[in-house]
């Protein structure tokens, strides 16, 4: 198994983790409204899904 020749700086995990905590993880913009959402799931705030409104939002 290969062994890590030197133990990663604070500083170096720092960079990298400051990278991949901007963007939020398994999130989609949605493209009807823009806003985020989760892929393959019918977006929260305005109901649509593949171009069509699934589900009618109470206004
Ligand atoms: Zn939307």
């Amino acid at each position: 198994m290969a062994v890590p020749k030197r133990r990663t700086s604070k500083m170096k995990k720092r960079q990298r983790r400051a990278n991949w905590k901007l963007l939020i993880p398994g999130m989609v913009k949605c493209s009807h409204c823009g806003e985020y959402t989760k892929p393959h799931m019918v977006c929260k705030a305005c109901g649509y899904y593949d171009g069509k409104e699934i589900v009618k939002v109470e206004a």
